[in-house]
């Protein structure tokens, strides 16, 4: 009785004292109001996101000159656009938000992949609006051993935000995560048959979709060489008649 009553009379005084403060989605600092209308950050967090605004790569949306698209060729992914580049600050981020798993953070990540879908939206409706968004998977043991597969709570919070429905598209066969050991041909072979289709996803699709080809959007968090994403983009595309784009929140 007491508690409620004081409750009560704090809410009053918070009421009296104008709008309560509003924490950052990041670094938990009280807040007036939010820097920007579209992210609940505080100025001093927005200040150190390194946007990726200019490209100098049309295909990877690198902001650097990029030597790994002409390298691979004609590539199955239509496109990719990524929010932010991978700098140190972006890294302490992404650890920060693999290593809590929790939902503000992946609320914040998947307003990061809006912001850079709707700069980049004329690109990915270059042959029509996107009809679907999917996520790069990850293998069984992985997934035991995290508990959660962070491309596909972006995947689902993106999807939320920009009103298009989300399917899972892909199963990953084997693990292929201790990569760094390997040179890049042993990396591009482990990749060929990493994928495999989501049998139950693409029939859902090619019956829900009037449309040919079918505009889809993969959503990872980084990308790196581009090699998982084309892999995805070619297993999709071998099972259906479709565009696929990439979108990540690092590159
Ligand atoms: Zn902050
Ligand atoms: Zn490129």
């Amino acid at each position: 009785m007491i508690n409620r009553l004081w409750e009560r009379l704090v809410g009053a005084g918070e009421s009296l004292l104008g709008a309560p403060t509003m924490l950052c989605m990041y670094c938990r600092a009280s807040v007036k109001r939010y820097a920007l209308p579209t992210l609940s950050l505080c100025a001093r967090c927005v200040n150190v996101i390194p946007w990726i605004e200019v490209l100098q790569c049309e295909h990877c949306g690198r902001s650097e000159q990029c030597t790994d698209c002409t390298r691979r060729g004609a590539s199955r992914l239509c496109l990719n656009r990524s929010a932010v580049k991978y700098e140190q600050g972006m890294k302490e981020w992404l650890a920060a938000y693999k290593y809590r798993r929790n939902e503000r953070l992946n609320g914040l990540f998947a307003s990061m992949l809006h912001t850079a879908y709707k700069r980049n939206e004329h690109d990915y409706n270059r042959s029509g609006a996107i009809h679907w968004v999917t996520h790069v998977p990850v293998s069984k043991e992985r997934m035991e051993e995290r508990g959660f597969n962070q491309a596909e709570q972006l995947a689902k919070g993106f999807g939320v935000l920009a009103a298009i429905p989300t399917v899972p598209l892909l199963a990953r066969r084997r693990d292929t995560a201790k990569q760094s050991y390997k040179s890049r041909a042993e990396r591009l072979d482990d990749l060929k048959d990493a994928f495999a289709i989501d049998e139950a996803g693409i029939k859902m699709i090619l019956k829900k979709t009037v449309m040919r080809p079918i505009n889809i959007v993969i959503i990872d968090d980084v990308y790196t060489t581009g090699s998982t994403l084309h892999h995805c983009a070619k297993t999709i595309s071998d099972h259906a008649e479709a565009n696929v784009y990439g979108l990540t929140w690092a590159r």
